[in-house]
């Protein structure tokens, strides 16, 4: 079977009729084939979402009308979870439990801006006080328009969701392009948009390539706003598009997240955060602590209890039990990742554990848990962000040293710090240039909260009502309300 595109309410192929092939990383074969978009398709898909925003229902339905509809839809992903679930890991090659993780994250956030489009419909319209007592002012807030809203492949179904979910909620019509390697989450979110009433045309979903589908998108001038997820390249690309049309964008890119470890800190404790900061999802995760930097004191015990777990980190078929890391996500990635520990072998580093492919599996992207210890600071496995399951692991002496080395680096999405002195992790936590910190833990992503980073990691903020707030447009209304005559020009 073949999926099409969804566009303005309909499934239809690909205007050229090309497809793409489908891909389980963890046995290679082909599952599925979708249609592959261009930039014909992009244009039909772009006025259909012009269409339905400019002429309603959808943009002129209040926020508690289109809470009722996201709830919908939230309801509609959480009964089929499973189902959901298990097409993710056949796409994307993650452990099925993670996938579980990434489906019901999917459902709170729809939920999340249903609550918030409700919110936001009790709100009344800002009043500003101005310095002239003859005016008044209030500010009405509007969606932005048309999104064209991007995404990768490592959590396929969420971060469309991250999305759609507070696009829609602020009353925009969208296109969405999933990434060519993990297509078929989002069509199934085209599907659960039909059932739950969304109107035609207000969730349009193309996959394709990203030159042939993305590419035009972006440079598209009926698409008001830019929503994208993915790798600093493509992101600075996407940004220079834009700037031709002053097109809004917000933009999550890499990272190379640092994790302090002080010598206080429970080995114990230190080590499963380190293990999950890096090897769930296989590393396949932007905010990702893969640059671990541990207090002296605590550096061997360290390591030498890191190698012993993970060791014993099972690897295999993400659809079966017990699986803690699942195959990388195609063989460019695989390729990519393996390429970058090759280069760590050769720059001098203490390869502690890992360094290739998985033993027994002879099919299937899959990677050994890599550690580096003593790795050099100006080598490319420390510098640059690698997206696979490899964490470069080097000591400090002081909290003056630890700060400097983990603010050495053109990303600032995420860094962790650790340490049972709470004030120490308070001084840290403010010194770090990221935009997301976690304290004695590292990873756990909440909806509530804003997520987006520093530095070459992005440009504004999704989540919470920040990620409300991205697909938003301000108006004030001022009003003259003084009988008094203006008097400049007629006296
Ligand atoms: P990518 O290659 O930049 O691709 C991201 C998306 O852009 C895909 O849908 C891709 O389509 C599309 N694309 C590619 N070239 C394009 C172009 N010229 N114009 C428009 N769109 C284009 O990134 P990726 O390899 O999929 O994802 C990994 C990166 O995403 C990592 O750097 C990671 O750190 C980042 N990431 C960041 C966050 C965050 O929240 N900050 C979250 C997740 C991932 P195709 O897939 O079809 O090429
Ligand atoms: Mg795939």
């Amino acid at each position: 079977m073949i999926s099409k595109l969804l566009i303005n309410g309909s499934w239809v192929n690909a205007c050229s009729g090309e497809t793409l092939d489908v891909i389980d990383p963890a046995t290679e074969d082909v599952i599925h084939q979708v249609a592959s978009a261009g930039k014909e398709d992009i244009n039909v898909a772009v006025k259909a979402a012009r269409d339905a925003f400019d002429s309603g229902p959808w943009s002129e339905m209040n926020g508690a009308e289109r809470a009722v509809i996201l709830r919908k839809m939230a309801t509609e992903i959480e009964v089929r979870t499973n189902e959901l679930a298990g097409l993710e890991v056949l796409d994307n090659g993650k452990p099925l439990p993670e996938a579980v993780w990434d489906i019901e994250d999917t459902v709170a956030c729809f939920n999340f801006y249903a609550d918030l489009a409700d919110e936001f419909h009790n709100t009344p319209d800002e009043k500003i006080a101005l310095s002239d007592y003859r005016f008044t002012t209030r500010v009405v807030r509007e969606p932005v328009g048309v999104v064209g809203a991007i995404i990768p492949w490592n959590f396929p179904l969420l971060m469309a969701a991250w999305k759609v979910a507070p696009a829609l909620a602020a009353g925009c019509a969208v296109v969405l392009k999933p990434s060519e390697v993990t297509p078929i989450t989002a069509l199934e979110l085209g599907e659960v948009a039909q059932r739950a009433g969304l109107p035609d045309g207000v969730l349009n979903i193309v996959t394709g390539l990203g030159a042939n589908a993305g590419q035009p998108l972006s440079a598209h001038p009926d698409v008001d706003k830019l929503a994208f997820t993915g790798s600093v390249q493509t992101g600075s690309r996407i940004m220079q598009t834009a700037a031709r049309d002053i097109k809004n964008i917000s933009l999550e890119l890499g990272g190379k997240s640092p994790f302090v470890v002080f010598a206080d800190s429970d080995i114990k404790q230190a080590v499963e955060w380190i293990l999950f900061g890096i090897f769930w999802n296989q590393g396949e995760v932007c905010s990702a602590t893969s640059r671990v930097l541990i207090e002296d004191g605590i550096y061997e015990p360290v390591i030498e209890r890191l190698k012993e777990e993970a060791q014993k980190i099972t690897i295999g078929n993400g659809m079966h039990d017990d699986i803690l890391l699942g195959p990388l996500v195609n063989k460019s990635q695989y390729d990519k990742v393996l390429g970058f520990i090759e280069q760590g072998k050769r720059s001098g580093a203490r390869l502690v554990t890992g360094g290739g492919p998985a033993k027994g599996l002879d099919k299937g992207y899959f990677l050994e848990p890599t550690i580096f210890a003593d790795v050099e600071e100006n080598s490319s496995i420390w510098r640059e962000e690698i997206f696979g399951p490899v964490v470069c692991i080097k000591s400090f002496s002081t909290e003056e040293e630890a700060v400097k080395l983990a603010n050495d680096s053109e990303f600032g999405l995420a860094a962790a710090v650790m340490s049972k002195d709470d004030d120490r992790c308070d001084r840290v936590a403010s010194a770090l240039r990221a935009g997301i910190v976690w304290i004695n833990c590292s990873q756990p992503t909440f909806v509530e909260g804003p997520w987006g980073g520093y530095k070459k990691s992005g440009i504004g903020r999704e989540l919470g009502r920040w990620g409300f707030e991205n697909y938003l447009e301000e108006k004030q209304i001022t009003r003259y309300n003084s009988e008094e005559p203006w008097g400049w020009y007629v006296k």
